[in-house]
């Protein structure tokens, strides 16, 4: 049996801010970190975007052994008890703590056609997948018009690959930006030479000689080396149901990334929290690096005997070709919309409105802009749309 203070189960970067965290408090306690993956914890927003740049792949590597946390990597955390303060792996063996972080963030969404030919986007380990596999020559299937869609497209069509996107909705980021980026940015990937199937899904695969043919939603297909899906993430709460931690849409934590079970904390892609910048009552699950550090240092904090609240308003930024953005709180494209262009569609803001009220902003190729934009979400208001011009300088 191992012994820790501190358990982390997960391996990704809400776990290692949660062990930084805990060492600002507490030089001595010991912490446990197992992890699934073979590797220490990792930055992933590089997978996407820097490493096809040319950014060195020890670039990406986050220093957690310098907090002294002993890492247990290569294996799954199978079962908790949070009354008997225990956790066990897939091999067995027991861990014993006085308090337990489930960091266990989120598993890609899968099509219901079963094939290991899909390289779902999310670990290190499929960016080396897909790099082996998308050679001088080959054709890639990208299906999904998402963020990780989106880069992992735009990341091939750099290296001069022949890329088609699959995307079942009518434009690229559909369910964050307004209709008409959406459909500039279909446009725009046109140009760059990205073949866009829009309003077409996949449906199956059928192995071909050297390559897939894959089935769309339309009855079509086409050929491919490399079929490459980002559909989002299902949060990964399989241990906290068992141990019966309240999961609702992720684990359930109150302002201190504590769950319903004492000593138990979540934190990062997995945790569902109460966000009061956003309003009382408003509850968030984020997918996104700012939150996973910024909540998982605090959950890391708090374990060592801090009580400090997560009250952080996360950010998240993406890069598609030269077109590059931050988005700062409620950006749900069903909301309405105020965009403030500089020049349309490459350099500007679009805000997202509720009963008057700021929920959002999308700074579009505007930078250094994210803590006003947290300002004007705190504003009261109320906004009408042509108070909004220039309130965030472009
Ligand atoms: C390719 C890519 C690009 C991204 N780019 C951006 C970006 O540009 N901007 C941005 O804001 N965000 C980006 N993100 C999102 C960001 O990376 C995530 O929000 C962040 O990784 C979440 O961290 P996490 O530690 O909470 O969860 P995860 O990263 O999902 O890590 C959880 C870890 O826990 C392990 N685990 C799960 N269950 C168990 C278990 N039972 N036992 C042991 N280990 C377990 C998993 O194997 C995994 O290693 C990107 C994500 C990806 C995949």
């Amino acid at each position: 049996m191992l012994q820790y203070t501190y358990l982390i189960v997960g391996g990704g970067m809400t776990a290692d801010a949660a062990a930084q965290g805990i060492r600002e408090v507490d030089a001595n306690g010991t912490i446990g970190l197992v992890g699934a993956e073979p590797h220490p914890p990792y930055n992933r927003p590089p997978l996407s975007k820097a490493l096809w740049k040319g950014d060195p792949e020890e670039s990406i590597w986050r220093k957690t052994a310098a907090t002294g946390a002993q890492l247990t990597l290569g294996r799954r955390v199978t079962a908790i008890d949070p009354r008997g303060h225990t956790a066990t792996d897939d091999r067995g063996t027991v861990y014993r703590f006085e308090k337990l972080l489930l960091a266990t963030g989120g598993l890609p969404r899968r099509l219901p056609a079963q094939s290991d030919a899909v390289i779902y986007f999310r670990t290190l380990e499929d960016y080396h997948r897909l790099r082996g596999l998308a050679g001088e020559g080959a054709r890639c299937a990208v299906i999904g018009g998402g963020f990780i869609g989106s880069e992992i497209a735009a990341a091939l069509r750099m290296q001069s690959r022949d890329v088609t996107m699959l995307v079942p909705e009518a434009g690229l980021g559909a369910r964050v930006f307004p209709a008409d980026l959406t459909a500039f940015l279909v446009d725009y990937y046109r140009h760059k030479g990205v073949l866009m199937r829009m309003g077409e899904g996949m449906t199956g695969l059928e192995q071909r000689g050297g390559a897939w043919a894959v089935r769309t939603t339309t009855g079509a297909e086409l050929m491919a080396e490399v079929v490459v899906a980002g559909l989002g993430i299902v949060p990964a709460v399989e241990l906290a149901q068992q141990a019966g931690l309240r999961v609702e849409n992720g684990i359930v934590v109150d302002a201190f990334c504590r769950t319903s079970q004492p000593d138990v904390y979540a934190a990062g892609d997995v945790a569902n929290f109460a966000n009061r910048a956003l309003g009382e009552g408003t509850r968030l699950r984020v997918e996104h690096e700012d939150n996973a550090n910024a909540m998982g240092r605090v959950a890391g904090l708090n374990m060592a005997g801090r009580a400090t609240r997560y009250d952080h308003l996360p950010f998240f930024y993406s890069d598609l070709f030269e077109l590059g953005y931050e988005a700062v709180g409620d950006v749900d494209a069903r909301l309405e919309t105020v965009a403030d262009w500089k020049e349309p569609f490459r350099e500007g803001v679009v805000y997202y409105l509720k009963d008057g009220r700021v929920r959002g902003a999308l700074l579009w190729n505007t930078w250094g802009q994210v803590d006003h934009a947290r300002a004007l979400i705190a504003e009261p208001g109320p906004f009408r749309p042509g108070d909004l011009k220039g309130r965030l300088p472009r």
